[in-house]
């Protein structure tokens, strides 16, 4: 842009915004969360219990306590989603989150070895990532190192590298399938390559988080290799833990959560769970298998919830690409995701933090630029992650006009000279 263009292009980008900073809005794509339209497709499951039958397929009454394995009909659907047999999975309760924490928290203090005892623990973060994950390492004095993602999974030449030299990288975060928030789906080489590496740590984790596995947006469905049976074939059956929940097939917060891992490593965790639970919801597991019933049902389940959900990420691509054309095509990259609940953007470095900042001043609440980076810290402060799914589509309408005017001027500020 010459000097005259670029200073009438900022002037009347500057104008627009003052217009939203004098009437601001009241708009919030924090969550990724479903909308309450998606929540109505599960109220079938609140009536799905029969009041008669009280049994398990494995006799367990299950109003009272006992089976924490899971029941026998739920260890099997999860096993179904997870690809593992029904003695590699164990059904929990309502977060996934939470037996993410309890694997690590074994690992750390109560294991055969645990990490704790040694001067340095540290774990791989796919980055930009969940900042979820980070807190728990965090939470765990776990020192996190962050590896960049390419589109197909981390950059897996980095990781061979230093796994097989450093044994105090204990293990690595992943989210295989339309990650969050970036949207992609690990290929069939990362998923081999993280089964077959050489790691300096002999009790080297694979923390396998597959919360969108079935979460498909578009007609073609994407999906990471099985790694479990990947790690059995290279002979370490015991690097990785897969995790799955209905949060986002049924209701986030009263849905139920698996984990898939070998028949050791469920033993174990049972065995670490049995100190702090004496059993899950059984009744919820229930509700959930009679509910959900099969692959093929939760898979039409799904459908429902891309009929809703999908029209907002048209809706982002829509109008991200008809603004940022032409001059404007180097101001910011975006994803356009299969699948999952989020948009991620890449601003021109040292962008992000002000372009949220500026939408926070006219009442539109971003998730804060950079929160997916381990620490919150990026130091090429150039991400910001878009959660359109709770939120109305006119209201994502407005929002997003906005956010372009938002990273027009941030970027002309920057940049435009
Ligand atoms: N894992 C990922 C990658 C997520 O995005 C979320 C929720 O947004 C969760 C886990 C939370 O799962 P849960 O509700 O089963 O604890």
């Amino acid at each position: 842009m010459n000097k005259n263009h670029l200073d009438g292009r900022l002037e009347q980008v500057r104008m627009q915004y003052n217009l939203y900073k004098k009437r601001p809005f009241d708009i919030n794509i924090t969550r990724g969360i479903p909308s309450r339209q998606q929540l109505e497709l599960s109220k079938p499951l609140l009536n799905a219990l029969d009041l008669s039958d009280w049994m398990s397929e494995d006799q367990q009454d299950i109003r009272n306590y006992g089976g924490l394995l899971g029941i026998k009909e739920a260890r099997r659907l999860f096993s179904d989603i997870l690809e593992t047999s029904v003695e590699e999975t164990l059904v929990g309760g309502n977060s996934s989150l939470q037996l993410m924490y309890a694997a690590l928290m074994m690992e750390m203090f109560t294991g055969e070895s645990p990490w704790s005892k040694e001067a340095d623990v540290k774990f791989l973060c796919p980055s930009p990532g969940y900042d979820r994950h980070w807190s728990i390492l965090e939470r765990l004095g776990i020192q996190m190192i962050p590896v960049e993602l390419t589109g197909e999974g981390p950059d897996m030449e980095l990781i061979e590298k230093i796994v097989s030299q450093d044994s105090s990288i204990k293990g690595i975060f992943c989210v295989p399938t339309y990650s969050n928030p970036t949207g992609e789906t690990y290929s069939d080489e990362v998923v081999e390559r993280l089964a077959e590496m050489h790691t300096a740590a002999e009790d080297f984790l694979i923390m396998w988080d597959n919360a969108y596995v079935v979460h498909h947006l578009d007609d073609e469905h994407e999906k990471a290799l099985n790694l479990l049976e990947a790690c059995k074939k290279s002979g370490v059956p015991n690097r990785p833990y897969m995790f799955v929940s209905t949060s986002k097939i049924t209701f986030p917060g009263a849905g139920v959560a698996a984990v898939g891992a070998s028949e050791k490593n469920i033993l174990r965790l049972a065995e670490e769970l049995s100190k702090q639970i004496i059993s899950f919801d059984k009744l919820n597991q229930k509700r959930h298998v009679l509910f959900l019933k099969d692959t093929n049902n939760i898979q039409q389940l799904m459908e429902e919830h891309a009929k809703i959900l999908k029209p907002k990420f048209v809706w982002i691509q829509s109008i991200l690409s008809a603004y940022f054309s032409g001059e404007r095509k180097k101001f910011i990259n975006w994803t356009n995701p299969k699948g999952g609940y989020f948009v991620h953007l890449t601003t021109r470095d040292g962008c992000a933090t002000k372009i949220v900042d500026k939408m926070g001043e006219i009442g539109i609440q971003l998730t804060p630029a950079n929160a997916t980076y381990p620490y919150g810290v990026n130091p090429l402060d150039n991400s910001i992650r878009l959660a359109p799914s709770f939120i109305e589509l006119d209201k994502l309408e407005v929002a997003l006009e906005a956010l372009c005017i938002c990273i027009e001027l941030v970027t002309l500020e920057k940049y435009g000279e």
